[in-house]
């Protein structure tokens, strides 16, 4: 089993799961390869600790043998490792040390559990569709979402003005704080909160969610996702805030820009229990009621 390892930095907190995941691979041979943010953690961690585990590549290229990338975060080290691996069609699976988990929805109480399903091939692998921004923006290194793409407004109390196009046929200028371009993945996420509907993440389709619309008539709405979106920005305060999922720039006024799904999936693997309607469930209280 050759894996690589993701995360940003931890605290003594998570030395338990550290000395957990690392004995559970090398009980299964595996080879890791460690992302260079999360090297000199290991390392430290390591000669702390006094542990000598072996297989581990501290320094090299990342391999193009790999068969998993494990993150340890949250659901935002889950967006961001997403990011550090552009292209990798290599499944992602994540241990959850944040505070929700949705995304990296693996307990650090089931490590054990879960290594052994990866290595027996216990697991199914979910196809998570990504969206891609054009034009390209210099300060946007990664140009894809998996949750979604938000323009927003920026420092001041103003709306902006929002005019918004699906291929190339006009659809409403909306007067809001913002607007969310979610994918089924995002659905559960910053769309979820403005009022946006919950999508199963094999829906193939966009939705457009208005951050606080100051129209009545107004609501979010689902498209099939071979649409392209076009976005025209206006604000009295010449600037706005653009998001792709954790990343945020501060843009200027005039902007046009275009949202479509990516040629390029994301995969994340699944252990049995790990499904979406039992995380739904789970981790968002779906359906709870005093009388279940
Ligand atoms: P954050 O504001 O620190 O955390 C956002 C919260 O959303 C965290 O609890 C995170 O889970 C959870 N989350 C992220 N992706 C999710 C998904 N697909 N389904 C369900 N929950 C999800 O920001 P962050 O950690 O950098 O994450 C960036 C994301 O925050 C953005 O993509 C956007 O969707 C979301 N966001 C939400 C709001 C809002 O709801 N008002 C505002 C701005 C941004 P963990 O606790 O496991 O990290």
């Amino acid at each position: 089993m050759n894996v690589a390892i993701y995360s940003q930095l931890l605290g003594s907190l998570h030395q338990p799961l550290l000395e957990t995941l690392f004995g559970a691979l090398s009980r299964h041979k595996a080879s890791i390869w460690l992302h260079p943010l999360f090297a000199p953690v290991f390392n430290l961690w390591q000669q702390n600790g006094g542990y000598s585990f072996s297989n581990i590549n501290t320094s090299g290229a990342m391999p193009s043998n790999l068969d998993f990338i494990i993150i340890i975060g949250g659901d935002g080290s889950f967006l961001k490792a997403i990011s550090e691996f552009e292209y990798l069609h290599v499944p992602f699976v994540g241990i959850n040390t944040g505070r929700l988990g949705f995304l990296a929805d693996i307990s650090p109480d089931n490590i054990d559990t879960a290594i052994d399903a990866l290595a027996a091939g216990r697991f199914v692998v979910e196809q998570r569709p990504l969206l891609e921004l054009q034009p390209k923006i210099d300060e946007i290194k990664h140009p894809f979402a998996l949750n979604e793409i938000t323009v927003h407004k920026c420092d001041s109390s103003s709306m902006i003005v929002i005019h918004a196009y699906i291929d190339d046929k006009y659809l409403a200028s909306y007067w809001a704080d913002g607007l969310i371009i979610a994918t089924p993945t995002g659905s559960t996420a910053y769309s979820m909160s403005a009022g946006g509907p919950i999508l199963s993440p094999s829906s193939q389709n966009i939705i457009i969610t208005p951050i606080a619309s100051h129209n009545l008539t107004v609501r979010p709405l689902v498209i099939p996702d071979y649409s392209t979106i076009k976005i025209k920005i206006e604000s009295r305060e010449l600037n706005y805030m653009l998001s792709l999922d954790s990343t945020s720039v501060a843009l200027h006024n005039p902007t046009e820009i275009e949202i479509r799904k990516s040629a390029h999936n994301i995969s994340v693997i699944k252990l049995d229990g790990h499904g979406f309607f039992s995380t739904l469930r789970n981790k968002l209280m779906w359906g709870a009621d005093r009388r279940n």
